[in-house]
């Protein structure tokens, strides 16, 4: 479903942020068990990679899915050979049925064709990203070398002993963003879509905000979904609640934009440092690639037009 137009219904006012939703990022803590398999569900344990950054958090987080019998791997994550070690470590002697990818930055899937070439394990998730004709959605942050055995179309599962995956097309973040439902926990791994630490950065043209909000709205629906564990920082306990705050989070970053344009600043470089006043200055550049999603969105819509790299209100 699509979300309906924000700026149709402005009776209801700025939609209240939860505490942990006013700040962009937190910081990571000190230490945190790198190359070391955590059980957090009876059918889930996570590793996590050692590549911190502040578009990482504590690093990529890796999952293994499954016991003794056979198990899947979510997000493999950086080439990186302690990473990798750990992985195949935590599968010991069970079978690896797949490698499975949420989307193709280049902190997710690089491990996936090292792994398979160490265990034999199929690569199935995520599609690969296509090359546009107007040139290359992907830039520096994909990882173009991924080519998976079978891609997971929305809907289409995996099984192994006692766990299932269901794939949940999510695009935005990236055009081929998928998450993974293990119906079995009642758990739903999100990759990058949502995450509780950070909102996630939507890039264009390959992240596509209007397509962001509408995998928004298709998680908020979906009830069955006990926890999210994401790719990047802690589990999300009560994530319908998360979602709900992140779609009026999105929202009152649109009016904030409009706002800017009102205030005479049309262009997004003198949007940014307004709206993300104490947000660490390294993000800036992101947070302006989701400030141009948003006003491609807006565009769309018919509410703003651009002229250059200036933006003006027209709706
Ligand atoms: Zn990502």
């Amino acid at each position: 479903m699509r979300l309906p137009h924000p700026l149709a219904s402005t009776a209801g006012g700025i939609v209240a942020i939860s505490k942990g939703m006013a700040a962009e990022t937190s910081a990571p803590p000190a230490e945190r068990p790198y190359a070391f398999a955590e059980p957090i569900d009876p059918l889930v344990r996570r590793v996590l990679a050692r590549n911190p950054s502040p578009f990482t958090f504590t690093g990529t987080q890796s999952y293994v899915v499954g016991g003794e019998g056979s198990v899947a791997v979510i997000d493999p994550g950086p080439d990186e050979p302690e990473h990798l070690e750990a992985l195949l470590a935590t599968i010991g002697s069970a079978q690896l049925a797949a490698i499975c990818c949420t989307h193709t930055h280049r902190d997710h899937s690089p491990a996936a064709a090292p792994l398979a070439a160490r265990t034999g394990a199929p690569i199935i998730g995520c599609a690969p990203l296509t090359l546009e004709d107007d040139g290359p959605r992907a830039d520096a942050a994909f990882d173009v070398s991924y080519r998976p055995d079978r891609v997971m179309a929305d809907g289409e599962s995996i099984s192994g002993d006692g766990w299932t995956l269901i794939a949940v097309a999510t695009p935005g973040h990236t055009s081929n963003h998928v998450c993974f439902a293990l119906p079995e926990s009642g758990v739903l791994f999100t990759g990058d879509h949502v995450m509780g630490w950070s909102t996630s950065v939507v890039s264009p043209p390959d992240g596509d905000m209007a397509d962001y909000m509408a995998s928004l709205a298709r998680l908020y629906e979906r009830e069955q979904d006990r926890v999210y564990f994401p790719a990047h920082g802690p589990a999300v306990e009560k994530p319908r609640q998360l979602v709900r705050g992140m779609i009026g989070h999105r929202k009152q970053r649109e009016r904030q934009i409009l706002r800017q344009i009102e205030a005479g600043r049309p262009r997004i470089a003198d949007m940014v440092p307004q709206m993300y006043k104490g947000v660490d200055e390294r993000l800036w550049p992101a947070a302006g690639r989701s400030v141009l999603a948003h006003l491609i969105d807006l565009e769309q819509r018919g509410a703003v037009a651009r002229s250059g790299e200036e933006w003006k209100i027209t709706g």
